[in-house]
């Protein structure tokens, strides 16, 4: 406690005899027992006290924890007139300045905490530590504030004067966690930056998060025949379309509300139907309590289907029903050229405006701090609007596709079984065709969806399972390249598309233990390999009609012409031999294709077995070759008088003859051993 008091002592100690010595050095003990004592008691204290402070806090502001309820949303267009929707426009325009506040002032948390020296020490505690590492990074986040509730602390602090007269607590709070959230995941390394929000784009959000009290949907039930729905904010009543045909409105309507949300969309003009002056609709969403409307005509199947995904395809694979090997979302076809026009109009626009971004030559000038403001004309901000209606078309096409294939997989089975991937890594590789399809959002589509229909999506982790390296016959896992779209192996199992034995082994796999065994296949091939091949005929067939497959499915070209002949192989054997390169041939990775028509396409893996055959070969020629030339010098030299050339050409082509029938031989005997 008091090394200055201790010291002496020791001196003391030091300068005394033993006996002096043994009662001090008691002392000596007693001393620090009580003094430890004394702070471990304080410790304690403080602790306890701090441990109550923090306790009553909670205990005021927490309410205890509800259990997680199913919840669906339901979305209702409002009918609001040009009073209603200038105040609603105002509302909006304080919440995005209030939430650009509360994430500028929760940035210079994120930034100061991130900067202090113990977060590198955190950092660097490795990730086997857990508990320490958890522990490092929770006493950072509650010495900066950098937690949800010390943000509802500062939204309380931010929601002032004018500011509150807007926005009601409540959805200050859920302002705030949204900050919140989006500070978090930049804290965890999910995200890059934050985004604050434009006021030419503006804040199209908001929502409470109870029913009490702010912006809250109440129905009127006194009209019994159709109640009429409003949407409560401030002294605002903004009155709903509510279609009580539509089962899917009623059904929604009939369940408990948790909360509602404000959504304001652009329209493609001001003159669009149901839009205000500035051309912007609004609608309510309600956050509602329980299972979403189940239509009729969608039934659902009791199979456990198999998916494997590409970015532009998708083979479905059931246990017992048809198999099917699609590409991903056909039908959707975007106006490429269209949207290009719109873009170069856009850019033409924005130059006319703005001469003072540009210099001589025509270039974009470099942008900095003080640059002046980029100025959007009225036509720019209408070719905008047109750009972006086309694309929300064919958003809602691409959500429609995948609404459709969802109830037709959900129709065969509610337990499907597909591999995790890793959406994000396809965007890069294949930004184009995943930003069109969208293969991660029809996954979680189908996720909801099984899961409101009682059943379960299976997401296996690829690295265990390497479903599209695996062969059930032999258990080997043999990594295929992207072109070699055909599974094949020596052990006899296919040829078969990949994407479709994949699937077929996704559907037979154990989701509690996901790792295939050779057992667990090999009774389910026997019923599978036709239907594999008959969902992969289809596919060709489409293609023959002229429908444009994507090229992952193995089939070259729609309407492509496959070479049918088996003479192929040994017309390319003669070219070959007449060049001396038949051990190059020989070397060739694969053998000579020998299956017929369509498959000819196929690329076989190379085996391994047959490599070291074709080696052991090699060198037992190499000592027949060896021992031939000496017989051939033997001879020659025997010989009374030199070979002419007649009898020297002769030589060589009975040479090449009987290399043509060994290989002739050989190649007999590789198709039986296959
Ligand atoms: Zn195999």
């Amino acid at each position: 406690m008091n090394p200055s008091i201790s010291s002496v002592r020791e001196v003391e100690v030091e300068c005394s005899d033993q006996a002096l010595w043994e009662s001090h050095s008691s002392l000596l003990i007693h001393y620090y027992d009580a003094a430890s004592l004394v702070t471990f008691f304080f410790s304690l204290y403080l602790s306890l006290s701090h441990c109550a402070t923090r306790g009553k806090k909670h205990a005021k502001e927490r309410k205890p924890s509800r259990a997680k309820t199913p919840t669906f949303l339901l979305e209702l267009p409002l009918v609001a007139d040009a009073g209603q929707a200038a105040r609603l426009g105002g509302h909006l325009e304080v919440g995005r300045q209030f939430y650009n506040a509360v994430l500028s002032a929760g940035q210079r948390r994120l930034r100061r905490m991130r900067a202090d020296p113990a977060w590198q020490a955190a950092r660097a505690i490795p990730r086997t530590h857990k508990q320490e590492r958890r522990a490092a990074f929770s006493a950072l986040r509650e010495r900066y504030g950098f937690s949800e509730y010390a943000f509802h602390e500062l939204a309380k602090g931010l929601r002032v004067s004018w500011l509150a007269e807007h926005l009601d607590a409540v959805l200050a709070q859920t302002l705030a966690s949204r900050a919140y959230r989006a500070l978090n995941r930049v804290c965890l390394g999910k995200a890059r930056r934050v985004r604050f929000k434009s006021k030419s784009r503006g804040l199209s959000s908001i929502e409470n998060k109870r029913t009490d009290t702010g912006m809250r949907f109440v129905l009127q039930t006194q009209d019994q025949e159709c109640p009429q729905g409003y949407l409560l904010w401030h002294d605002d009543q903004l009155r709903a379309l509510i279609d009580w045909d539509d089962p899917v409105v009623a059904h929604g309507l009939a369940q408990p509300i948790k909360y509602a949300r404000l959504v304001r969309r652009r329209a493609s003009s001001p003159r669009a139907q149901g839009a205000d002056r500035q051309g912007e609709r609004y609608f309510v969403q309600l956050v509602l309590k329980g299972l979403p409307h189940h239509k009729p005509k969608h039934t659902v199947g009791t199979d456990t289907v198999g998916l494997d995904l590409g970015p532009s395809s998708i083979a479905i694979v059931p246990r017992e029903a048809e198999a099917r090997l699609e590409p991903l979302c056909a039908e959707l076809r975007p106006d490429a050229r269209a949207i290009r026009r719109l873009q170069r109009k856009m850019e033409r626009q924005r130059r006319a405006a703005n001469p003072e971004h540009y210099d001589e030559k025509g270039r974009a000038k470099k942008r900095g701090k003080g640059a002046p403001r980029w100025k959007q004309s009225r036509g720019y901000q209408a070719t905008r609007r047109r750009k972006a209606t086309r694309e929300r078309r064919l958003a809602a096409h691409r959500k429609s596709l995948h609404g459709q294939l969802v109830y037709q997989i959900v129709a065969v089975g509610h337990t499907i079984v597909t591999e995790k991937i890793s959406y994000k890594g396809w965007q890069k590789r294949y930004g184009r065709s995943v930003g069109l399809r969208a293969p991660g959002m029809f996954i979680d589509h189908l996720k909801r969806t099984v899961a409101s229909t009682g059943g379960t999506l299976h997401e296996v982790p690829t690295r265990s399972t390497k479903l599209s390296q695996y062969c059930h016959g032999c258990g080997q896992i043999v990594n295929k390249p992207l072109r070699q779209r055909w599974h094949q192996c020596a052990c006899g199992i296919g040829p078969v598309q990949r994407d479709l034995y994949a699937a077929f082994l996704a559907a037979y796999l154990d989701p509690a233990d996901p790792i295939p065994s050779c057992a667990r296949y090999v009774v389910p091939w026997e019923g599978a390999e036709a239907r594999l091949r008959a969902a992969h005929e289809r596919v060709t067939q489409r293609a023959k009609e002229g429908q444009v497959m994507p090229r992952s499915m193995g089939i070259p070209r729609a309407g492509a012409r496959l070479p049918e002949s088996r003479s192929e192989a040994t017309q390319e054997l003669l070219f070959l031999s007449r060049r001396g390169k038949v051990e190059a041939w020989k070397h060739r990775s694969e053998p000579p294709s020998l299956s017929w028509g369509s498959l000819q396409v196929l690329t076989k893996p190379a085996d391994a077995q047959l490599q070291v055959s074709v080696r052991k070969v090699q060198i037992w020629s190499a000592t027949d070759i060896l021992l031939g030339l000496g017989v051939l010098v033997y001879a020659v030299a025997q010989l009374q008088e030199g070979p002419g050339l007649l009898q020297a050409l002769l030589f060589v082509a009975l040479l090449i003859m009987g290399g043509l029938m060994i290989y002739s031989f050989w190649l007999i005997m590789t198709r039986n051993g296959l």
